[in-house]
């Protein structure tokens, strides 16, 4: 995933690909949710320890981890290794 459209969320995550036809269904494979980017980010079933890292980072660096913190510039840095750490998963 590019981090630009995770960031503005037009990822190319399983609602989305069901919306461009590429996939027969829009929920997650894993967890059954619908799979769009704050599934993704936030709630996978598939991805709770690095998003569990990943939050830890931030809450070092910034003193909160929600997804708005998450999401901040000042951390893109951990953004890139969450979604590195999670594309082949
Ligand atoms: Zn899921």
């Amino acid at each position: 995933m590019e981090i630009h459209r995770i960031r503005c969320a037009k990822s190319l995550t399983d609602s989305t690909l069901h919306q461009y036809g590429a996939r027969a269904s829009p929920l997650c494979d894993v967890c059954g949710k619908h799979g769009d980017v704050i599934h993704y980010l936030d709630e996978c079933e598939k991805f709770v320890k690095e998003r569990e890292e990943w939050r830890r980072a931030v809450n070092a660096t910034l003193g909160s981890c929600n997804l708005k913190a998450r999401m901040s510039l000042a951390v893109l840095g951990e953004l890139v290794d969450f979604v590195a750490k999670t594309a082949n998963l």
